[in-house]
């Protein structure tokens, strides 16, 4: 044992303990893994943010170990309810083999969310596989201390070619938190080539939306093979155009992308011609609402349109809006749309459960005047696996309707 090893034996045994209130909510209990501040009766020992600290029950019954962040009103994320394990290296090391080791299992081989936070009991810590390069997130500080402990699991598991760190995200910042990225590994080219469903797309680890790609709608992408064969096809919300070249690779006539960002056109553009689909998928920098509302007005009809937003709100408070905006863009979408034509459209604001999301194409549908029929309704790929009861892996709502 070295002298670190030692110390940290010491601490181990001397962990800070967490005692819940009597009336702790049911959440916890039914294995949700996030104490709030005022869930808990009281705190002994001093433990500073980041630490590892064991939490009981207010009959001190053991609960789990996690990390505590005192600055945070959620006051401890668990990362265990299995008093024999120790949180250290072979930890991290054990749990993220056992993502990969799921991951494969349910058919992924080359990209994927490796590690989904709490969907994984690893809270707020965020993995996606581009192939051999990696791209991290530590959001809380408790997830942030052991980023030597996850590249080094990383780097034993697979034999990647590049790690990257995409720690530019406000929510950071509630945590006391700097935003930052850069190389975890030594420094690589940033702009990658991915495969997916036999297209190729670049993505920019570096300076792409989020960690660069957009890999929760991978298998939905699939979803659309037959509907668009043949066909004229209008995609809104495009960034770098991977629904619009599934379009196209799988036998659309004209594919049209929108997106507001010209960067993302210009990528869009540049997956094109990596596909040789430059001549099928054309895209222009524009804002979907205007657009769309325009381009019904002077009655352009299409076989097939999609929309993919970006969430539209993060707080319940406008959750009004986001609903406004759902609304607005379907409506609009079914009318640009000829009969039998069909609708592929997302929603990725997790404040807007399933139920509420096809009311609000329902609404649109008679708004629109058109009849509709579902024909298919799913969610994000497997790789983000869903944990009923805990809301927020549930986010993505993915339906494709006939419209009538
Ligand atoms: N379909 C994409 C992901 C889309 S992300 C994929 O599967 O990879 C949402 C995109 O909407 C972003 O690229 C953003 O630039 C774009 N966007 C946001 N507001 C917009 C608007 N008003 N009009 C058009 N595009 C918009």
């Amino acid at each position: 044992m070295t002298v670190d090893e030692g110390l940290l034996c010491i601490l181990r045994t001397a962990m800070n303990k967490v005692y819940l209130k009597k009336k702790i909510a049911p959440r916890i209990a039914n294995g949700h893994p996030w104490i709030y501040n005022n869930e808990v009766e009281s705190v002994e020992g001093e433990a500073g943010g980041g630490e590892i600290v064991e939490v009981f029950s207010h009959d001190k019954k053991f609960v789990g170990k996690g990390y505590i962040n005192p600055k945070s009103q959620i006051l401890v994320r668990l990362l265990t309810r299995d008093k024999h394990d120790v949180i250290d290296e072979q930890f991290f090391h054990r749990r993220i083999a056992e993502c990969w080791e799921y991951r494969k299992r349910v058919g992924y081989t080359e990209n994927c969310r490796l590690v989904f936070g709490e969907a994984d009991s690893l809270p707020q810590l965020i993995i996606d596989k581009f192939n051999d390069y990696f791209v991290v997130q530590t959001l809380t500080l408790g997830m942030d201390l052991w980023k030597p402990a996850i590249v080094k699991a990383i780097s034993s598991i697979f034999q990647p070619k590049g790690i990257y760190e995409r720690n530019d995200v406000p929510v950071r910042e509630l945590e006391g938190l700097p935003q930052v990225k850069g190389f975890l590994s030594e420094p690589f080219d940033t702009r990658i080539i991915i495969n997916e469903n036999g297209l190729k797309f670049y993505v920019d680890i570096e300076n792409g939306q989020k960690t660069g790609y957009f890999l929760d709608q991978q298998d939905n992408r699939r979803a659309i093979q037959h509907i668009v064969k043949g066909a004229d096809v209008l995609g809104a919300f495009t960034y770098t155009g991977t629904f619009e070249l599934h379009a196209g690779h799988y036998g659309a006539k004209s594919v049209t992308g929108l997106d507001i960002s010209e960067n993302a056109v210009q990528q869009a553009t540049k997956n094109a011609e990596l596909n040789g689909l430059q001549d099928i998928c054309r895209f222009q920098a524009a804002n979907a609402f205007d657009v769309l509302k325009q381009w019904s007005k002077d009655g352009r009809q299409y076989d097939v349109v999609m929309l993919d937003p970006p969430a539209f709100t993060k707080s319940r408070e406008t959750i009004q809006k986001a609903i406004t905006g759902y609304k607005e863009i379907n409506l609009r979408g079914m009318k640009l749309l000829k009969p039998g034509g069909f609708l592929v459209t997302s929603s990725c604001t997790s404040l807007v459960s399933p139920e509420m999301f096809l009311g609000i194409i329902d609404m649109a549908a008679r708004d629109a005047r058109r009849k509709t029929r579902q024909v298919v309704f799913q969610t994000q790929s497997s790789d983000h696996p869903i944990i009923w009861g805990m809301d927020n892996t549930q986010y993505l709502k993915f339906l494709i309707i006939q419209v009538l």
